[in-house]
């Protein structure tokens, strides 16, 4: 993978990629990766706005306000758990559970 550069190219680019009218961005000084945008939050029903940096922007979740950001996580999360234990919760897992109750009869026995 070729090291990104963040240039004002790649931020419009980026706009275009996201569905962000670039008009709505507002920078307040250019300074590359660290570069801190301010926009609309993507979320179609969501009239936050978001300030990123570039990088952050471009390597984390996206252009989301904060707290779209956290449900984001949080549904990344629970599909996470439902590839890795079958469920949303770990703690729904029988077999997760299980685990739990053996090691705790494990620390009962030696304490
Ligand atoms: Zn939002």
């Amino acid at each position: 993978m070729s090291k990104q550069k963040y240039t004002i190219d790649f931020l419009k680019e980026y706009c275009i990629e996201h569905n962000i009218s670039y008009s709505k961005i507002v920078v307040d000084k250019w300074d590359g990766r660290s570069t801190i945008i301010t926009g609309p939050c993507n979320t179609s029903l969501c009239s936050n706005t978001f300030t990123k940096v570039f990088r952050q922007l471009h390597i984390g979740c996206g252009p989301y306000c904060s707290s779209c950001t956290k449900m984001i996580q949080r549904d990344k999360t629970k599909k996470k758990n439902m590839e890795t234990f079958g469920v949303e919760n770990p703690m729904q897992s029988k077999e997760v559970r299980e685990k739990g109750k053996i090691y705790m009869d494990v620390s009962k026995r030696y304490s």
